[in-house]
């Protein structure tokens, strides 16, 4: 960080800290730091947003965490960096009470510290008891059957508290004062160890102390978390590992590991202090960090993968068995690929009988699924890529009340969203809508959001793609629906976290979304203006062979690539992939030259694809997003040149893609190092950004959509924008994928229905 630039932040403190001298104690803090901004007190928690130089700023986040006051209880800090606002004092804003107390519920927070010590106490009485909680921790939004937040509307009202948990839950001065799932091994849930056909092997630590010889022993382990199941392995076992894969039916695609402690995290991954921040938040993500030489684990829990996933334990039932691990385990979601979580134990026992061979289960129901979070720290800051335990439901605070508006998501990673005031609640993570489970998922947490905010929607916003189960869903809803591009809601959640008012250019790239003139759109750039958005431009299109079954098949969108180029020459050429079977081929070259099945796209990720198959790379993805990956893990991020490409016509202009390619294969030919071809094919994509934004010329570029959850596309799109003099701008609480098209879909309903009556 530039000792001399400005950087500001935006924090909401959520808990009881209000009325307990907070607002002074930041008032201090900020003065002390020569920081410039306010404070402010509302319904929904402490606001507090403040500006100054150098390292003040993330000082100031720091000191708020480690130096609250005595009595202040902090639930969740949510922070955000936005562009500097030349604030020129600090100050304790009025408090605000507009938008009326729409009810918080709050997410799920990992073990506090003093609760992790009473568990491992032998004098405490809640000694070894795997449901300890208080009011800094404990489940919440995955127990709460609706509000207000009582224990009779949680699933924790089948358990009657005992005299000394009753005590402690009326006494003011107690941790355990009103917290609502209080428990303790006399009155609280108990573990079991079932078999695969769900008989009782064990029950209580001795359930606990089996399980974990079990895992040690190379079994599979399902477990019934916080918010659904999970599945753990020995992750040093590469057989255990493997049979998991074999038995969940998920070839290659990472799995999430959790380590017994920091320390045992330190060992496989490189964990820079923010990394170190996020793993021990009360959040307690995955996180992607870089994996070490030395690690020990086996190969295939990230196939060819530098970034590990790895999470701490969040839940005493976590701490006490990963205590008697010296080693991580996988710890991936209880599902079949594609599915979403498991969350009941009888349920399990179908669902996940070919996978578990045992199962460790407890009699406190789960309300509804919430998965593990994932997160990263890029340029300097947090983003958060799957949006689930810890995080959701907290709702995006907008500057205006909304109209009540459900958004229904896309199609792929879904999540919903509603709004209430000036909140956008958003869901959790609810994952692709293909299978039935799925489908059930999300209509289940559809209805969720509006029943536990208690209020009708007036419209329903969703996708503009008629196929989408979601699109469908809307229509059939009583209230109106209103269908939003896709790109545009990515635009609109991008600025919207970054409380960013139009005119603004999008750089929206991801693998697919239906555009406006009903070709495939995904490599765009939107202006959003005062109303709507025009398209000022977009990457060259190609066609598509297959359609949908390219985005699994990268070498299909290099034959659309290469045919965009030459045409019906293309099938004499080398460059096309040779591992196409003969009546394969024969099929695509029909569907090419009649035009059948052969969709016209315009997609980032596409391309992404193309390259990666014509570096030999990837032919055929056994996970979303698998070839673009590979791509960016090959680059040289050293390198610093580029492609040439051009640019042509006006509204929109149209970014040509050819040079860059024939200069590539000209590379290839020569058998240039594929770490440089990929980190000049990224340059490139940086180079493309900032020449539309010269031709736009709005200052604020937003860099949204699934393309940039590749870390190296992001790193040089904001380096390039910042030395050409623009102000970049990334997601950070809202993923940049399609996880965050919900919240950006009810922005552009609420837009239009402005516009509508004005
Ligand atoms: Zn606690
Ligand atoms: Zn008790
Ligand atoms: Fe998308």
């Amino acid at each position: 960080m530039n000792a001399a630039a400005t950087e500001r932040a935006k924090l909401i403190v959520r808990g009881a800290v209000q009325g307990v001298g907070f607002r002074p104690f930041v008032h201090r803090h900020a003065t002390e730091l020569h920081l410039r901004g306010w404070v402010r007190n509302s319904a929904q928690g402490v606001f507090i947003d403040v500006e100054g130089t150098g390292d003040t700023v993330r000082e100031f986040v720091h000191r708020i965490e480690s130096e609250k006051p005595p009595r202040a209880v902090i639930q969740s800090i949510e922070c955000s960096f936005l562009e500097a606002s030349g604030y020129e004092r600090f100050e304790i804003r009025e408090s605000d009470d507009s938008g009326g107390k729409s009810a918080l519920i709050l997410p799920d927070m990992a073990t506090c510290e003093d609760c992790a010590r009473e568990i491992f106490d032998p004098a405490n009485r809640r000694y070894r008891y795997p449901f300890t909680n208080c009011t800094n921790c404990g489940p919440r939004f995955s127990i709460i059957e609706s509000l207000p937040y009582d224990r009779a509307n949680t699933t924790m009202k089948r358990f009657t508290m005992c005299p000394e948990c009753e005590r402690e839950y009326h006494d003011p001065s107690n941790r355990r004062f009103h917290a609502q799932p209080n428990a303790c091994p006399r009155c609280g849930p108990q573990l079991a160890l079932w078999d695969a056909t769900g008989y009782v092997l064990a029950t209580r630590n001795e359930a606990l102390m089996e399980a974990a010889q079990l895992i040690r022993e190379g079994k599979i382990l399902a477990l019934k978390g916080v918010g659904g199941f999970q599945l753990f392995v020995d992750a040093r076992s590469e057989q255990a590992v493997m049979r998991l894969r074999a038995r969940k039916r998920r070839e290659e695609k990472p799995f999430a590991l959790m380590a017994p402690s920091l320390d045992h995290a330190r060992y496989e991954c490189d964990i820079p202090e923010d990394e170190e921040h996020l793993l021990v938040s009360p959040e307690s993500p995955i996180v992607l960090l870089r994996k070490l030489w030395r690690s020990r684990l086996a190969h295939s829990v990230a196939p060819g993968n530098p970034y590990l996933g790895i999470m701490l334990p969040y839940s005493p039932l976590h701490h006490l068995l990963l205590r008697e691990f010296n080693f991580p385990v996988v710890a991936t979601s209880g599902n079949l690929s594609d599915e979403p979580i498991c969350i009941d134990e009888n349920e399990a026992l179908e669902r996940l009988c070919g996978i578990a061979d045992y199962l460790l289960v407890h009699d406190r129901p789960i309300e509804r699924h919430v998965d593990d979070s994932i997160a990263r720290v890029i340029c300097g800051r947090e983003q958060i890529l799957r949006r689930a335990r810890g995080y959701a439901p907290l709702p995006l605070h907008m500057d205006a009340p909304l109209p009540p508006i459900l958004a229904v998501g896309a199609h792929m990673k879904t999540t919903v969203a509603f709004s209430a005031g000036q909140e956008i609640f958003i869901s959790q993570h609810i994952g692709d809508l293909e299978s039935e489970p799925a489908h059930a998922a999300f209509r289940k947490t559809a209805a969720d959001l509006p029943r536990l905010y208690d209020a009708a929607p007036v419209e329903i916003a969703c996708d503009m793609h008629p196929d989408y189960l979601s699109t469908q869903f809307a229509a059939r809803l009583h209230a109106p629906s209103h269908r939003v591009q896709h790109h545009y809601a990515h635009v609109l959640a991008c600025m919207a976290e970054n409380e960013l008012a139009a005119p603004v250019l999008g750089v929206s790239w991801d693998g697919t979304g239906l555009g406006t003139d009903n070709t495939v759109w995904g490599g765009e750039f939107l202006l959003v203006k005062e109303a709507g958005f025009e398209r000022a431009g977009h990457l060259r299109t190609f066609r598509l062979p297959g359609g949908d079954a390219a985005a699994k098949q990268p070498r299909r969108s290099a034959v659309g690539l290469l045919f965009e180029i030459f045409g019906e020459d293309v099938w004499d050429r080398d460059e096309v992939p040779g591992d196409f079977s003969g009546p394969e081929m024969r099929l695509m070259q029909q569907m090419l030259a009649r035009r059948v099945n052969v969709p016209l796209t315009s997609s980032a990720g596409r391309l992404f694809d193309a390259v990666s198959s014509l570096t030999g790379l990837r032919q055929v993805a056994s996970f979303e997003g698998q070839a673009a990956m590979e791509l960016e893990f090959a680059a040289y991020p050293d390198v610093k040149t580029f492609y040439p490409f051009s640019i042509r016509g006006k509204v929109p202009m149209i970014i040509d893609w050819e040079p860059l390619i024939l200069e590539m294969m000209h590379d290839i030919l020569a058998q240039t190092d594929i770490g440089v071809i990929s980190a000049q094919f990224h340059n490139t994509l940086a180079e493309i950004i900032v020449a539309i934004a010269e031709r736009v010329g709005e200052p604020n570029v937003v860099l949204t959509g699934g393309c940039f959850q590749n870390r190296l596309l992001t790193e040089r799109a904001v380096e390039r924008l910042n030395t050409a003099g623009f102000l970049p701008h990334w997601h950070q609480r809202i993923p940049p994928n399609d996880g965050g098209i919900a919240p950006g879909q009810i922005i552009a309903a609420a837009r239009a229905m402005k516009e509508r009556v004005s």
